[in-house]
């Protein structure tokens, strides 16, 4: 990079008012010196989006919601911040050469055609958005080794993982351990489960996030897509691929090597250690966050997860397992699951039930191409919207 020394890195947060993009803004605010925000989008908060970008004053926003337009290019009518909207803006703007990294903070499937595009401009990305891998890891990963475009993992797991392997390119990973914080259902049965309401579902002991992610957490899908998005960033087999209950949040994952020793990543559980890092890396900056303090933590706890409880694991097993697009097609029924639960339209233990059964519908196709993800994503939808008669 020319000029590294006076050029701060121009910043696109893709998902800017959700809980990692405010996070994000709040690790650039504190570092103003180094980071600087190049582009923004919401799909419906047009007032925070308006805040963000009358401090921010980015190149270009993007509000999803073509409804939202108006509101927001008039808001920002006394700047030079250029408004975007419609079906395209997020992968024009991420078309855009101005900008060094792509923060990746969008939720869902909606995430992967602007962060792909980043890829295949050789783009640094920050991937919180960890769908993105799990719906078509193979294509994103292709496409970033042909184009040299670095993928640095937010989601707080791989990024410990990723942290553990800087200085060890030589050195082949035995295995990962990825932790587990369990939920807030952690050791109900399904007799328990069955009852469970939205509110519940969402209070998470250690994280504050989006309410997607959140019931992901609950159902332990989330640690589901987890291990599918290791696979492909750190090019694992499903067997090296661990996952054990750790409900302190202390330790973030761990790499075993070939010689048995273990490396592990720790910290008080905060997004914005991670996003900082993604940002910052390969530098460490410098911040004021509260210190892990382990007087306060005289245990730390580890155990097996409940398979046969959280159903969810083992389909994403069998769907990392299988490769092709059953990732695709389970990504796809859970998030429509997922919404209709948040709608209280369905029950808690009916997410797996719905996932599991599209699964077993949706045709495999063993290497898809872009459009045949697209499709399926697609066909999945349609399906899991008519198990529960949506
Ligand atoms: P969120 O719901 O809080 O925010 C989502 C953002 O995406 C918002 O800015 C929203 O406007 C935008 N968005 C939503 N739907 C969209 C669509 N259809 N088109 C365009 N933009 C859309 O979500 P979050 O908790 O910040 O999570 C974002 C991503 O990061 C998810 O993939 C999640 O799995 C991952 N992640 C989050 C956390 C966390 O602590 N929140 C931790 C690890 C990984
Ligand atoms: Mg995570």
């Amino acid at each position: 990079m020319a000029g590294a020394e006076q050029h701060k890195k121009r910043i696109a947060i893709m998902g800017s008012t959700g809980s990692i993009g405010t996070q994000a803004l709040e690790v650039i605010r504190a570092h103003t010196d180094l980071l600087e925000v190049e582009i923004l989008t919401a799909q419906t908060n047009d007032e925070l989006l308006i805040a963000q970008a009358l401090e921010f004053l980015p190149n270009a926003v993007v509000i999803g919601d073509e409804k939202k337009y108006e509101a927001v290019k008039s808001a920002l009518s006394q700047t030079n911040v250029k408004v975007f909207t419609g079906e395209q803006a997020l992968e024009e703007v991420a078309d855009f050469d101005s900008y060094d990294i792509m923060l990746a903070a969008i939720v869902g499937f909606a995430g992967l055609r602007p962060t792909l595009k980043a890829v295949s401009k050789g783009k640094v990305v920050a991937l919180a958005n960890k769908e993105t891998l799990v719906v078509a890891g193979d294509i994103v990963m292709q496409t970033a080794l042909e184009n040299r475009a670095p993928i640095i993992p937010v989601d707080s797991e791989h990024s410990a993982i990723f942290q553990c392997l800087v200085g060890e390119s030589r050195n082949p990973i035995e295995k990962i351990i990825l932790t587990a914080s369990g939920g807030p259902f952690l050791g109900k049965k399904p007799n328990f489960l069955v009852n469970v309401k939205r509110d519940h579902a969402l209070q998470h002991p250690n994280w504050r996030m989006g309410a997607k992610i959140t019931i992901d957490s609950a159902t332990l899908m989330n640690k589901g897509l987890e291990m599918i998005e290791a696979k492909w960033l750190f090019n694992l087999q499903p067997n090296q691929i661990e996952v054990v209950v750790h409900k302190e949040s202390i330790i973030h994952s761990m790499v075993q090597f070939q010689d048995g020793s273990i490396k592990a990543q720790m910290g008080l559980p905060d997004m914005k250690l991670p996003i900082q890092y993604a940002l910052g890396f390969p530098k460490r900056m410098q911040n004021d966050f509260p210190r892990l303090n382990f007087r306060k933590y005289p245990n730390l706890s580890f155990e097996e997860p409940d398979y046969k409880t959280f159903r969810n694991l083992g389909l994403s097993i069998e769907a990392l397992k299988k490769g092709g697009n059953m990732a695709c097609v389970l990504n796809a029924a859970n998030e429509v699951a997922v919404w209709a639960f948040l709608k209280n339209r369905i029950g808690f233990l009916d997410i797996t039930a719905v996932v599991e059964k599209t699964m077993e519908k949706i045709d495999f196709i063993a290497t898809p191409t872009m459009e045949e993800y697209f499709e399926t994503d697609g066909e999945a939808r349609n399906f899991a919207a008519s198990l529960m008669k949506l």
